[in-house]
């Protein structure tokens, strides 16, 4: 997790480095700290809590300002959220600080190392010893990036590291295993950053680092070599979106904003690659399906991008006939599952980052399976290491909570899974035409569902004391009752449950009493009827057990009119459709009722948006 930014250049560096910050603040949230190489030497202030607990302090306590510098936002994973603990960390008396995203696995054993050689850790981080590391070879050759180099050779687990030494101004070196790190290439300044958010209003060029790489920054040059010190040319990219996008633009909050932007990010998913007969256009990955004999779909993925992909593998097996599970990528990379060549493997990650899932794409390439990546943002590291990758293009997601990634996940794998069957030719051209039609369609009825909000809004206030909220679904309702569950924990911190509702009657049913608020994801009458009538049934058996029932449903549904407490409307679509729809009032839903307890929507309590820890 954790957010990390560099800078070397002739501009004031404490205000590049807070502004990265504050656009990287999603990524972690215990703590902040900058160290910038003034005139009088390294300067450094560091705060638990916010960022702004940082700018207080630097209200009051300036730092002298300078043109090197590097920032952290930390999300603790050694050590509680403390000042002693927040980075950067120091080392050579003072004159070199380091930055660290991740964890070092083997710290316990270093930190005896660095103490026995007269170092004095001070904090309780594991990242600590990689300051005095650094320093102690530093000692040896004078050389900055020379002495990071010997220093990641030693590290274990994951890590992205930047330094700083007041004895060379207008250097910053970094490095990365499994944890993610950007150059930005400005005009006589350059950026290093976790994610091009940091840089982009200053730079659109940017550089992809790869796995095991140092570079080193400099206001007029990068380099970049291997942990073997091979020297390595990085590939540039330019950053496909605006600053602006990444800001909050008069919205309440990043998620209102992004829950309102659902209907254009799954536009621009879509967009260009449907073609009239129902064929889609997925640029390389369709030369991978063409030519990968898949007889397996296997979905990787961690919370609501699990979720993403369980709608995605039941169309899948609908449309391309072919088996496909979702693993969780956590469990599935510690159990030795069986994958073979046969294998098509798709992972799921909004910034392509995500530790676990990355772990587990790098076990599925050494099973000899194909990899595709369906992923937010350009040059992540997932994307790199898969051998396709299946942008979403839903813009700058920045509240913690996913949203717009959500339904833009569902539908970027709705294209690959009518790739797959344009392969297996399981569909007609006309039914092929028909679920592209719906497809297309689908922003716009989403866009309906937008009017959604100031209901859910009054709902939310009469429902701000609860304790346990219930939400049933079936097919792919079911993974959208999970989704609005996890969001009602992930920012109301409220007990939710998500239920097949055809699972209520084995065991959850009992949890069922007066007053029990259940959300119920009705399936069309028109598209569904059987499972229709089967759901109606459910919201029949817990209303009399006394839940308050709150349907989801297509307008004009009057089966579910007697048995609802609420109906919130949803406009006519096909089965397919109505997920990307049915999950925008339970977003809200989320959103409101944390609203309500007066919690911050964007930075939940505990999490961070790019999980890069396992
Ligand atoms: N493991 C380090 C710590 O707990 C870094 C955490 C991070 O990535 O923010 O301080």
């Amino acid at each position: 997790m954790c957010g990390i930014v560099g800078y070397v250049g002739p501009s004031p560096s404490l205000a590049v480095l807070v502004a990265g910050l504050t656009r990287l603040e999603y990524r972690g949230y215990d703590s902040a700290g900058v160290a910038v190489l003034g005139p009088d030497g390294l300067g450094v202030a560091k705060k638990a809590g916010k960022l702004g607990a940082l700018v207080d302090l630097l209200d009051h306590s300036p730092l002298a300002d300078g043109t090197t510098g590097i920032a952290h936002t930390r999300w603790a994973t050694h050590g509680a959220p403390t000042d002693e603990n927040a980075h950067p960390h120091l080392a050579d008396s003072g004159k070199l600080a380091l930055i660290h995203n991740g964890i070092i696995e083997n710290y316990l054993e270093l930190k005896h190392e660095v103490e026995a050689l007269g170092a004095v850790c001070l904090s309780e981080t594991d990242s600590e010893v990689a300051a005095h590391l650094v320093a102690h070879h530093y000692s040896e050759s004078g050389n900055l990036t020379d002495a990071l180099q010997k220093t990641v050779n030693r590290l274990d687990g994951a890590f992205t590291l930047l330094v700083t030494h007041q004895d060379h101004p207008g250097v910053v070196v970094g490095a990365r295993r499994n944890s993610p790190l950007v150059v930005g290439v400005g005009d006589g300044e350059n950026f290093l950053a976790s994610d091009v958010a940091a840089f982009v209003e200053h730079t659109k060029t940017a550089l992809s680092i790869d796995q095991d790489q140092i570079v080193t920054i400099t206001p007029d040059g990068v380099t970049v070599q291997s942990f073997s010190g091979e020297p390595v040319t990085p590939t540039p990219f330019t950053v496909d979106w605006d600053a602006s996008a990444a800001e909050k633009g008069g919205w309440s909050s990043f998620m209102a904003k992004e829950i309102s932007e659902q209907p254009e990010a799954v536009e621009n998913t879509l967009r260009g690659r449907i073609h009239p007969d129902g064929s889609v256009d997925l640029g390389d990955v369709n030369t991978l399906i063409a030519e990968h004999d898949t007889k397996r779909v296997v979905f990787l993925a961690c919370g609501t991008a699990a979720y993403a992909a369980m709608i995605g593998a039941y169309a899948v097996e609908a449309w391309a006939k072919i088996p496909a599970t979702v693993e969780l990528s956590h469990e599935f990379r510690y159990r030795e599952p069986y994958l073979d060549g046969h294998t098509l493997v798709v992972s799921v990650s909004q910034s392509g980052e995500t530790m676990d899932t990355l772990m587990a794409v790098k076990y599925a390439i050494e099973k000899q399976a194909t990899t595709v990546s369906v992923c937010n943002t350009q040059g992540a590291t997932i994307a790199r290491e898969s051998a396709g990758v299946l942008y979403t293009h839903a813009g700058p997601e920045v509240a913690v909570a996913s949203t717009k990634a959500f339904t833009s996940q569902i539908a970027a794998i709705y294209l690959l899974a009518l790739g797959l069957a344009q392969k297996t030719g399981t569909l007609s051209v006309a039914e092929r035409q028909e679920i592209a039609a719906d497809l297309l369609q689908a922003p716009t009825h989403m866009a309906t569902m937008l009017q959604s909000d100031e209901r859910i809004q009054e709902m939310a206030h009469w429902m701000a004391d609860t304790r346990s909220v219930l939400y049933l679904g079936r097919h792919v309702g079911y993974p959208i009752a999970l989704e609005g569950a996890l969001k009602l924990k992930e920012l109301a911190y409220i007990h939710a449950e998500g239920f097949a509702a055809g699972e209520l009657k084995h065991g959850p049913i009992a949890l069922i009493e007066p007053g029990q608020i259940v959300f119920v994801v009705v399936p069309s009458p028109r598209e569904a009827p059987t499972l229709h009538n089967k759901v109606v049934s459910n919201i029949q058996e817990i209303r009399a057990r006394g839940a308050r029932v709150i349907a989801i449903a297509e307008k004009g549904d009057a089966a579910v009119l007697p048995f609802a407490d609420e109906v919130i409307a949803m406009p006519p679509a096909s089965s397919w459709v109505a997920p990307l729809l049915a999950v925008i009032p339970l977003h809200y839903f989320g959103m409101e009722l944390a609203s309500a307890k007066g919690l911050d929507i964007d930075q939940p309590r505990n999490l961070a948006k790019s999980v890069t820890v396992e």
